[in-house]
């Protein structure tokens, strides 16, 4: 089968593996041990790493806090800064089109006496479509407003919404900014004081690197941001998250980033090429094709891409997504049908984009990665096609 699901999540890139395995067996020390020469060589090994991530995104290594991954950090930065901050006020303002990791803390915040803001974004049809107008958020700003949470690039449609302007908003107004950036990171630039966010998720799954293993940049300096710590205990990481850090994660993640930034410029271009070679060909080969989300060459005002290179969600309009997906058989995708596993129904994010709930329901999700070639790419056309005209014979719904 091929893999088109680098959303979800991507395969380890072996020289990520290799830089991890010496962390298993042979400097296995706990860098919190500093004792002796295991620790010590453990927590050289974090610091390195730790070096290498903040490089990367151009941060200061003291900004960087290790997690189990994008969940954690969303978890930590939207209920960490509500709880700190609510003297201040008890007002979030997010958008509709946010990962569950994002919405699911809002959620509950909403239940327990905070207010919740989800902005919306353009709808279908427009060429930008999903992206956010930073003007939505100054509108949304309230006096008790405490934290904005704006994702950098979307899971399901790519759309890269623009960050710094809507920093600009916040900082004007003295309200924080949270920033999902874990499917930008390692994709596409991110420079967080470019960007001028005040914390930012990511993950190391989605960058080649091992799963379990993210973080939470926590941007340094005046004025300071205030959060609580969500996972107490042994007061490693000065506290701000404790447990004892995962070493092969680390620097699994620090050489998976170090590897994407090095390949971005060859390697972004080399995806949308891929990206718009699939939809060109789909488009060619099956009628009713829609693209879900902004036009692939569309730019930001800013000048920036607007779409994720390796992205790609189309909806068929008369057949289910899933349906389409056991048909194709040998394709890994995902499809609109079901936003995850674990969400039943259409796709939030569809949905929120104003596409009917058949429409959402017959979508695929594809995305492109580092192992994917264009001999893939034509394959996954014959197959997609063929199951698309199959399907449509049988009027399956
Ligand atoms: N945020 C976004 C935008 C994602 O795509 C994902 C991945 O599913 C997550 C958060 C969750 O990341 P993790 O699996 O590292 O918890």
């Amino acid at each position: 089968p091929i893999y088109m699901d680098n959303h979800a999540t991507t395969r380890t890139d072996p020289r990520v593996v290799e830089a991890m395995l010496p962390y298993f067996s042979e400097t296995y020390g706990n860098p919190g041990s500093v004792g002796h020469s295991f620790g010590e060589e453990a927590h050289e090994a974090v610091e390195i790493a730790t070096g290498s991530i903040a490089e990367c995104l151009h941060a200061d290594p003291r900004e960087i806090i290790f997690t189990s991954g994008a969940t954690e950090s969303n978890n930590l930065a939207i209920r960490g800064v509500a709880e700190r901050n609510q003297r201040r006020g008890k007002h979030l303002v997010s958008v509709r089109t946010e990962h569950r990791a994002v919405l699911e803390p809002l959620e509950r915040l909403g239940q327990s006496g905070y207010t919740v803001t989800l902005l919306d974004v353009e709808q279908h049809g427009s060429s930008q479509a999903g992206w956010l107008d930073p003007e939505r958020v100054a509108e949304a700003l309230q006096d008790d407003t405490i934290l904005v949470s704006v994702m950098l690039a979307n899971n399901e449609i790519g759309v890269i919404q623009s960050l710094a302007e809507i920093a600009a908003v916040c900082r004007h107004s003295g309200v924080l900014l949270h920033c999902d950036a874990t499917q930008a990171v390692g994709k596409i630039p991110v420079d967080v004081r470019e960007l001028g966010v005040d914390l930012m998720s990511f993950s190391g799954h989605k960058i080649y690197g091992p799963k379990g293993i993210g973080a939470l940049y926590v941007r340094q300096g005046s004025p300071i941001v205030r959060y609580s710590p969500q996972i107490t205990g042994g007061g490693q990481q000065g506290g701000r998250r404790s447990g004892t850090l995962n070493v092969p994660g680390i620097v699994g993640m620090a050489k998976a980033l170090q590897l994407c930034v090095e390949e971005m410029p060859t390697e972004m271009e080399r995806l949308a090429d891929l990206r718009d070679r699939l939809l060109t060909n789909l488009q060619d080969r099956v009628t009713c094709v829609s693209l879900c989300g902004p036009a692939t060459g569309e730019r930001s005002a800013a000048g920036g891409r607007l779409r994720l290179p390796g992205n790609l969600d189309v909806a068929f309009g008369d057949i289910d997504g899933e349906a389409l997906i056991m048909e194709i058989g040998n394709l890994a995708v995902s499809s609109g049908a079901t936003c995850s596993s674990h969400e039943p129904g259409p796709s939030h994010v569809l949905l929120a984009l104003g596409l009917g709930e058949d429409l959402a329901r017959s979508s695929l999700r594809f995305g492109l990665g580092r192992f994917n070639t264009s001999a893939e790419v034509d394959l996954a056309v014959e197959s997609v096609s063929h199951a698309v005209e199959k399907l449509r014979k049988l009027g399956a719904r």
